[in-house]
């Protein structure tokens, strides 16, 4: 509370929301601003997905596109006349294998834009009043990322990851009501047509007596990701293609490709059966498949990023007072062990730490410090990692 003269109080929330009232007062004053600087094209969005995100071109043009268009709709709403061809928002729906990128992609775009944009989780969302949270919730972080600033976060982009696990459990056949998967479905749904949603300011639970900021989503762009484990089949089923049970010599690479080639046919009938309802898949028409990454691409995950993995341990080694390397036979075995636990990029740091944890463990102490050249045999353990030096003094020896 901040104390006046005599008995007048004002409480924090109370001082931050006048703040923003003054201020987007000030904004309408000073003749409406303009929104953004600059709308980004999107070839220069991809470019910038590009740095960080290896692969997945049709989800980037797809992101960029929505993106760019969602800025022109912005510009476009801002000074339309009454009568004026009125552009539609379009959500996208992010599908592809785990590990595969789809979160990065929504963290880079966050990056690069000028609008906030929110990250959320379907998963921890139940129907109101059950244990769980509120689907509100995530409009209050974007009002956080937005500074409390709700004509920004009215504009923002949010972003919900395991969007598949709300699904409708079909198998569900007990009479308790399915307050995760179809409920949160129905309460997403009017937050994707646009609603005036009451948010709690302080988040957590909807409380009777609470004061409720009220939040317009209808421009705000949706993207939601999910896995749809499973959902090859229903596509097989329905395009009427069967697996044959020859084993070819690249099994793995080859149903990698063939995987990526069965998403990409996905129609809207095939998440509806995947168990989503309807009016929920209608309201995200454009879908953007990821593939899942090969061996290949895995070792440009681990090597060209901007903040890489290799370039992460090799910033380490360099704190360490040493030097790292990495053979191309050492980045092609990584990926291969990387794909044997198939969670894609994302067992990759599971695969690197485990193989460097000995020699971070000793690498501080004086005699462990040198050049490290890592090579595929070290990897899969057939030579212990040493500096290069020390390697050389044992060789002459033997
Ligand atoms: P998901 O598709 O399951 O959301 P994430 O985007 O969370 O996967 O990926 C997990 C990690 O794997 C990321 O933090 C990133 O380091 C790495 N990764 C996944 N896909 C890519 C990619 N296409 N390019 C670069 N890194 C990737």
């Amino acid at each position: 509370m901040v104390e006046g003269p005599r008995d007048a109080y004002i409480c924090s929330n109370c001082v931050d929301l006048c703040h923003n009232i003054i201020q987007q007062e000030k904004r309408k004053a000073s003749g409406l601003r303009p929104l953004f600087h600059k709308i980004p094209l999107p070839r220069e969005i991809t470019e910038y997905l590009d740095r960080y995100v290896i692969g997945q071109e049709h989800a980037k043009r797809n992101l960029a596109v929505a993106v760019h268009n969602h800025y022109q709709r912005l510009t476009h709403a801002d000074r339309a006349e009454p009568d004026d061809v009125e552009i539609e928002k379009s959500n996208i729906l992010l599908l592809g294998p785990t590990g595969s990128g789809k979160t990065l992609l929504a963290k880079t775009l966050a990056r690069v834009l000028d609008v906030p944009i929110a990250i959320g989780d379907a998963t921890t969302l139940t129907e109101a009043g059950y244990v769980g949270e509120d689907v509100e919730n995530i409009l209050l972080r974007l009002l956080q990322v937005a500074d409390f600033d709700l004509e920004a976060a009215q504009r923002g982009i949010i972003y919900i990851d395991e969007i598949d696990k709300i699904g409708r459990s079909s198998g569900n056949v007990s009479i308790t009501r399915d307050v995760s998967g179809e409920g949160v479905q129905q309460s997403l749904l009017k937050m994707l047509e646009g609603t005036v949603a009451n948010i709690p300011p302080q988040g957590g639970r909807k409380h009777p007596e609470q004061q409720y900021i009220q939040m317009d989503t209808s421009q705000i762009l949706f993207i939601c990701g999910g896995t749809f484990s499973g959902i090859e089949e229903i596509i097989k089923r329905r395009i009427g293609q069967k697996t044959i049970g020859f084993a070819t010599e690249n099994v793995a690479e080859e149903t990698a490709n063939e995987r990526s080639e069965i998403l990409r046919q996905v129609t809207p009938d095939d998440l509806v059966e995947f168990g989503m309802i309807p009016e929920f898949v209608g309201r995200l028409p454009t879908t953007a498949t990821l593939g899942p990454l090969d061996e290949a691409s895995l070792v440009r995950v681990l090597t060209e990023p901007r903040n890489a993995l290799c370039r992460q341990y090799g910033k380490l080694f360099e704190l360490a007072g040493s030097e790292l390397e990495f053979t191309d036979d050492a980045l092609a075995e990584f990926a291969r062990l990387a794909i044997k636990r198939d969670t894609g990029a994302r067992a990759l740091r599971g695969v690197v730490e485990e193989l460097m944890l000995d020699v971070m463990f000793e690498l501080p102490e004086e005699h462990r410090k040198g050049r490290y050249v890592i090579t595929g045999e070290m990897v899969r353990g057939e030579t212990p990692i040493e500096p290069v030096a020390n390697e050389e003094r044992r060789k002459e020896s033997a």
